[in-house]
C-alpha cells in the first residue's frame, strides 16, 4: 500500500532518472509511469518504478527505474498455458545493478544489502551489470535484483509480460499496488 502522494513523489523521482538516463517519452508517457511496492508498504526498500512501452500477445519493452539500493523481490515468470513463461532481456541504461540467479547461495556482502525479509531471497549468483551490459533470463529463471547506492535504469525487453501471474518467494507478496488517499 502506498499513498497517493507517494505515487506522485515516486512517479516525479522515476521520471529525473530517466530523463537523466535520457531516454526519450512522449508527454503522454511521462504520466504514465506505474509504482510497485509488492504490496509490502516499503517502496524505498522494495519496489519498481516501470514505464511500458508495449505489451503485445508475443512482445514487451519498459523501462525500469530503481531508486537507490531499491530490491525487486526475488520472483519468476511461469508457464501460462503453451506458453513457457516470460523471457527477459534487461539491459543497463543507467547505473548498476546487483542480480541475482541460481547457481551458489548468497555472499554475505549481498545479504547486507537486503534490508530485512531475508529468508525470502535464496537465489545467489551475483551478476553485476553496468551501463551497456545485458543478460537474458530463460523462462522460470528465479532472480532479483537490487539498485547500487545511485539507483538505475534499465532497458527491458521480454515476450509478453503477465505481471500479475509472476511467482515470488515471498508469500506476502502482492502484485496489485494498493492506492489510498
Ligand atoms: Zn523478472
Amino acid at each position: 500500500m502506498i499513498t497517493r502522494s507517494e505515487l506522485k513523489s515516486a512517479q516525479r523521482r522515476a521520471l529525473e532518472y530517466l530523463d537523466r538516463a535520457h531516454v526519450v517519452m512522449t508527454a503522454k508517457e511521462r504520466e504514465q509511469i506505474e509504482v510497485s511496492d509488492f504490496g509490502l508498504s516499503k517502496l524505498e526498500h522494495f519496489g519498481v518504478q516501470t514505464l511500458t512501452y508495449f505489451n503485445t500477445d508475443r512482445i514487451c519493452a519498459k523501462q525500469i527505474v530503481l531508486f537507490p539500493n531499491q530490491i525487486c523481490p526475488e520472483h519468476w515468470h511461469p508457464r501460462v498455458g503453451t506458453d513457457p513463461g516470460k523471457e527477459e532481456t534487461m539491459r543497463i541504461r543507467w547505473g548498476l545493478v546487483y542480480l541475482y540467479i541460481p547457481g551458489a547461495s548468497l555472499e554475505s556482502a549481498a545479504m547486507d544489502r537486503i534490508p530485512e525479509r531475508k529468508d525470502y531471497f535464496t537465489v545467489g549468483k551475483e551478476v553485476i551489470l553496468g551501463p551497456g551490459d545485458q543478460i537474458t533470463l530463460a523462462p522460470g529463471t528465479v532472480h532479483w535484483f537490487q539498485a547500487g547506492p545511485e539507483g538505475a535504469v534499465i532497458d527491458d525487453y521480454s515476450t509478453t509480460s503477465r505481471d500479475v501471474l509472476d511467482e515470488f518467494t515471498d508469500p506476502d507478496i502482492v502484485r496489485t499496488t494498493k492506492i489510498v488517499d
